[in-house]
């Protein structure tokens, strides 16, 4: 499982991105200032969420520590300085990505799967298949018996999802938090309506319902 360490003076967005990465699995640390950002980087970490503007010190001179004594941990920088200056900065200072506020979770959980991916060869599988579907994790496209089929944004979250647990049930709540992070009403019905689409795409009887409980890919 993978620790990351989250620096970020306001609480809500640390709250929020803290519940969001836990719901997916990972471990998390969450700091309010520079100095113990720096502290916990130094200790050892597989991934540093780092706010530009903390107190103390600043992310770049955390930043900038941590690659001065060789802590070579990815970091991805938040910043609400959307300015080209910074952001350049930020790269040149040894950061591996950026993420200018307000984002939503989706697209800062893409960041991060992308960070980890590198250099991990068990998750650093380039297609996952099952039968006769698979999906290309690189060029987002899915295959289903040979033909090729184009997947919205969350098409292709949710099927990836269900690659990744072939055979078993994943209940709605399970399938909300993944796909949709925080950013959805828990009584909706956007997760029978996102398999219905991907049923259309791949064969109605590729995904099955457990009813009361969710689906499952056959
Ligand atoms: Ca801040």
């Amino acid at each position: 499982m993978n620790r990351i360490l989250i620096a970020e003076d306001e609480e809500r967005i640390a709250s929020f991105i803290e519940k969001g990465l836990r719901a997916n699995g990972f471990i998390t640390t969450s700091v309010a200032d520079g100095n113990s950002a720096l502290e916990l980087a130094r200790q050892g970490t597989d991934l540093v969420i780092l706010d530009l503007g903390l107190p103390q010190l600043d992310g770049f001179d955390v930043l900038a520590a941590m690659r001065r004594e060789g802590v070579s941990t990815p970091v991805i920088i938040l910043t609400a300085r959307d300015t080209v200056h910074d952001t350049v900065a930020g790269l040149e200072g040894g950061a591996d990505d950026y993420m200018t506020k307000p984002f939503r979770f989706e697209e800062l959980l893409a960041r991060v799967r992308l960070r980890l991916r590198t250099g991990d060869s068990v998750s650093d599988v380039g297609v996952l298949t099952h039968g006769v579907l698979s999906l290309d994790l690189r060029t987002r496209r899915a295959t289903a018996a040979g033909g090729t089929v184009d997947l919205t944004a969350r098409e292709f979250l949710l099927l990836e999802l269900f690659l990744r647990h072939p055979g078993q049930v994943l209940v709605r709540e399970q399938i909300l938090s993944h796909v949709w992070g925080y950013d959805f009403d828990p009584g909706s019905n956007i997760v029978d309506v996102y398999v219905r689409a991907l049923r259309k795409k791949l064969g109605a009887d590729r995904i099955g319902t457990v009813r009361g409980m969710g689906y499952r890919l056959e």
